[in-house]
């Protein structure tokens, strides 16, 4: 499969990941299969890539989320009808 290295970008949010942007140090290198779509002619033309880059503590944290999302439930409030 055709290998995209995308360099410093997330792979899953697309953010700039390289030194000095302040996602450069918790960033993990990832990869991801991906889509190129080439759309020079009168039909597009789809090609399958692997990806590679990085992903950034963001999304890290994002997929973290996605294990315990029953549990943040209770954590919800309403800061309009709490009140008191
Ligand atoms: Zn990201």
């Amino acid at each position: 499969m055709l290998k995209v290295d995308i360099g410093d970008q997330c792979t899953h949010c697309g953010d700039d990941t390289a030194f000095g942007t302040g996602l450069f140090v918790n960033r993990i290198p990832s990869g991801t299969d991906g889509i190129l779509v080439l759309k020079d002619g009168n039909a597009d033309v789809r090609i399958s890539v692997q990806v590679d880059g990085y992903m950034c503590a963001d999304c890290q944290q994002d997929e973290d989320d996605k294990e315990f999302d029953d549990s943040d439930v209770d954590c919800f409030y309403n800061d309009e009808e709490g009140g008191a």
